[in-house]
């Protein structure tokens, strides 16, 4: 009977002192370590008498449906060599607190799955515990993160399209994976952020990608001594298809104006439902979406040429040239398409050191699309975007605790 609930425990060096259930309580295992003896911390001496029991409940993971209490005795030894008398370690649980690491571990990926009240139900837990472990795990992130951070990315996203409610997410760059979500976009926020890093995390960042917004380029040079900006090629990318869709709409509402009854008809068809064929890569369109792209393109000859030159930017952009290749590349392209695409050429000039960055190393925060996907499934899953600590914790988690969504 010891020997098969020492299988289900599988804890390894513990042994099964005895075992029982308590109606309501459910079943109530005591145990302690195999070992007959312990190495004293302070003369490495491998001491072996008992000075004390100390007893402890923690609750650690349910077996067949019941739940567990583990009875366990952490014993004080005395070293005879120097007389100290000393604790022995239990790996398998943290100091002062009610439950095992394992049923911790469990409990968070729970969490990651459903929300916080279903588990504790589930667990027979208050919400308040399921809180208190997923805030042990928020110290283990916090800890972890920011050491060896060289290359981060600083992006935005509406978690609500259209209510303006921006988070600001910072990736590494490096693996991948968000490191920190802030409430808002302000540079006040970021400012704060980035000094509770500190000096050395600071100097040793020597490459961050942003978009087109000047207060983060001030504060990023500000702070961080060692950088070099880039700026985030689908920023880049997404002024030229705002500058396309824009003409686009200014377009329609010519063709609106026309008087003559059939040419105005004829425009407006062609014009009317384009604005994906436009905006999105070419190579990527359907075929429906491709006819829709051609009739577009053949009644408005200014469209045509934007487009045109849409495609012909993405093209500097995808292939694989060398730093001053991509320099002169830029520089034709912004030439020729001056008359076309004067707002955003007008945004290059003054980011034109950050946006031919990019053909150094090819830096882009692009992982973020996919970082925001996974943030708004959080949400939809019903965490309640109430309390963002919670919400960002939780997201930190989802990245940091290998747990993956498909
Ligand atoms: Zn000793």
């Amino acid at each position: 009977m010891k020997f098969s609930v020492e299988k289900m425990l599988n804890l390894t060096g513990i042994k099964v002192l005895n075992c029982h259930e308590i109606e309501g309580m459910g079943l109530i295992i005591e145990i302690e370590k195999n070992a007959k003896s312990c190495t004293c911390p302070k003369c490495g001496y491998q001491a072996s008498s008992i000075h004390q029991n100390h007893w402890r409940i923690v609750q650690d993971l349910p077996i067949s449906d019941r739940q567990v209490q583990l009875k366990i005795n952490r014993r004080q030894f005395r070293c005879k060599k120097c007389q100290r008398i000393f604790s022995e370690e239990l790996d398998f649980i943290d100091k002062n607190r009610g439950y095992t690491k394992r049923l911790a571990e469990n409990i968070i990926k729970q969490v990651l799955d459903s929300n916080i009240r279903s588990v504790a139900l589930r667990n027979d837990l208050t919400e308040e515990e399921i809180e208190s472990i997923l805030n042990t795990q928020a110290i283990l992130i916090e800890s972890i993160n920011f050491a060896r951070v060289k290359r981060i990315g600083i992006d935005e996203i509406a978690l609500v399209k259209g209510q303006g409610n921006y988070l600001a997410i910072i990736v590494d760059l490096d693996t991948n994976k968000p490191i920190e979500i802030l409430r808002s976009r302000r540079s006040e926020e970021l400012r704060k952020l980035f000094e509770g890093w500190g000096s050395t995390v600071l100097e040793q960042i020597h490459e961050v990608s942003i978009d087109l917004w000047n207060p983060y380029r001030k504060l990023v040079e500000e702070l961080m001594p060692n950088v070099d900006v880039t700026a985030d090629r689908f920023h880049v990318m997404k002024q030229i298809t705002d500058e396309l869709d824009t003409a686009r709409k200014s377009e329609k509402r010519a063709a609106e104006k026309i008087p003559n009854k059939s040419e105005k008809e004829r425009k407006l068809t062609g014009i009317i439902k384009s604005k994906y064929s436009l905006l999105k890569n070419e190579k990527d369109l359907t075929d429906k979406q491709k006819e829709k792209l051609k009739s577009v393109l053949e009644v408005s000859p200014k469209l045509s040429k934007m487009h045109a030159l849409k495609e012909e930017f993405r093209e500097i952009f995808e292939t694989k040239y060398s730093w001053g290749e991509g320099v002169l590349k830029l520089l034709d392209w912004m030439h020729d398409a001056m008359s076309f695409f004067p707002k955003s050429i007008g945004t290059f000039q003054r980011w034109f050191g950050e946006i031919v960055g990019y053909f150094d190393n090819r830096t882009t925060s692009g992982v973020v699309e996919g970082i925001n996907n996974k943030l708004k499934l959080i949400k939809r899953l019903g965490y309640g975007f109430r309390n963002f600590e919670n919400f960002k914790l939780r997201s930190l988690l989802t990245w940091h605790f290998g747990i993956n969504y498909p």
